[in-house]
């Protein structure tokens, strides 16, 4: 088990699930950090006691500064402060809950640290999986999985000579507009977006639920974290959440981890691996599931997945163009500036538009990360 943590994003819904497990297994808190949400920051520091605090917005790190003023809690703002909130001294894992590319910088760094890496932000090893990945292999960092698809993979590889697998059964529940045509979808609210049939999670990942580029980006993750190729991974549609992921190995067996669907015991199992301890997560209940299905995808109704599995094959700049654009695209939709099918029409856009670099280096990563949130700013303005 780890000894101590920092949690980037703490106020978001994987930071606040990690502060619950965290204090349930007696495992200290040495630094939090996360945008701007002050009140809850404050309520954090208060109840985990860490030593450090970084606020990404400066304005919101003053006034947090102000309101710990009686504690002796370092409070910093920008960037670097969740690079120093991730290389906290004391902390052996960091757990990345921060949602977009704002995670790559500090994950590196913490790699560069040694530190076990609790990876909830998906986006980091989309957009520059293979710099992440030979850093941590250059470093001797450990990647745990945190999401829910990635640690069941993981868990079914626990052990096993990596030429036995055949191929990677990723599973999605197909989010709550599965079998909805274009026509159906096309005035789907942000507030119908977010409202996911099985787990509860935030803003950003829910809306990618909803037009299953959240799949995509985790067929990318998938590739980066387990090295597979494009054809090792299959996508299944399986309604009822109860089976995480698979794994085939090359004599057809298959091993899959199921479990109810909650958030709390992949970020354990992170935490805690390769122990496993109790956890209070509920028993799944098979008489009450009564059955499971599955079935194929249709790519044709999400063709935000579809892309992304374009990009994947493409590798280089692609997924990094395909992530960025997205994140711009669903802040617009949440803010209700945009509607639900100019998510997919701008992504696809700036993918098109977009400068194709096969072996980016970090610079090139962020500069095409940039200029994807600028070409969707710009179609919107
Ligand atoms: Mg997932």
């Amino acid at each position: 088990m780890v000894k101590g943590i920092s949690i980037l994003g703490s106020t978001g819904s994987i930071g606040r699930q990690t502060a619950e497990a965290a204090g349930r297994l007696g495992i200290p808190v040495l630094a939090i950090a996360a945008r701007r949400d002050v009140e809850l920051l404050e309520k954090q520091a208060r109840e985990l006691h860490p030593r450090y605090v970084g606020v990404f917005d400066p304005s919101a790190a003053n006034q947090l500064r102000e309101r710990l003023s009686d504690t002796d809690i370092t409070v910093e703002e920008g960037e670097g402060s969740l690079v120093a909130a991730a290389c906290v001294d004391g902390a052996d894992c960091v757990v990345t809950g921060v949602s977009g590319s704002i995670g790559l910088r500090p994950t590196l760094a913490a790699i560069r640290a040694g530190r076990r890496i609790a990876l909830a932000n998906k986006e980091t090893l989309v957009c520059a999986g293979t710099i992440v990945m030979s850093e941590a292999a250059r470093c001797g960092a450990e990647i745990l999985p945190v999401d829910s698809e990635h640690s069941a993979i993981f868990q079914c590889l626990a052990g096993r000579d990596r030429r036995e697998l055949r191929q990677i059964l990723l599973t999605g529940s197909g989010g709550p507009f599965r079998g909805w045509t274009a026509e159906q979808t096309r005035d789907v609210t942000p507030e119908q977006a977010v409202r996911h049939p099985n787990w509860s999670m935030g803003a950003k990942i829910s809306v990618d639920s909803a037009t299953m580029m959240n799949k995509g980006l985790e067929f990318i993750e998938a590739m980066h974290l387990f090295s597979v190729s494009p054809d090792q991974i299959r996508v299944v549609i399986h309604p009822e959440s109860a089976v995480h992921s698979m794994v085939e190995l090359v004599d057809g067996t298959v091993i899959a981890q199921l479990g109810v669907p909650d958030m709390g015991l992949p970020i354990q199992y992170a935490l805690t691996w390769p122990e496993r301890m109790p956890s209070v997560t509920p028993s799944l209940d098979f008489a009450a599931l009564g059955s499971m299905h599955f079935e194929d995808p249709d790519l044709e109704k999400v063709p935000c997945l579809r892309l992304a599995m374009d990009c994947a094959r493409q590798g280089g700049t692609s997924p990094c163009i395909l992530s960025a654009a997205n994140e711009a695209a669903v802040g617009a939709f949440l803010g209700h500036r945009i509607g639900y099918h100019d998510i997919y029409r701008l992504v696809a856009g700036a993918v098109e538009a977009g400068e194709y670099i096969p072996c980016p280096t970090l610079e090139e990563i962020l500069a095409a990360d940039a200029r994807a949130r600028e070409y969707v700013k710009d179609s919107i303005a």
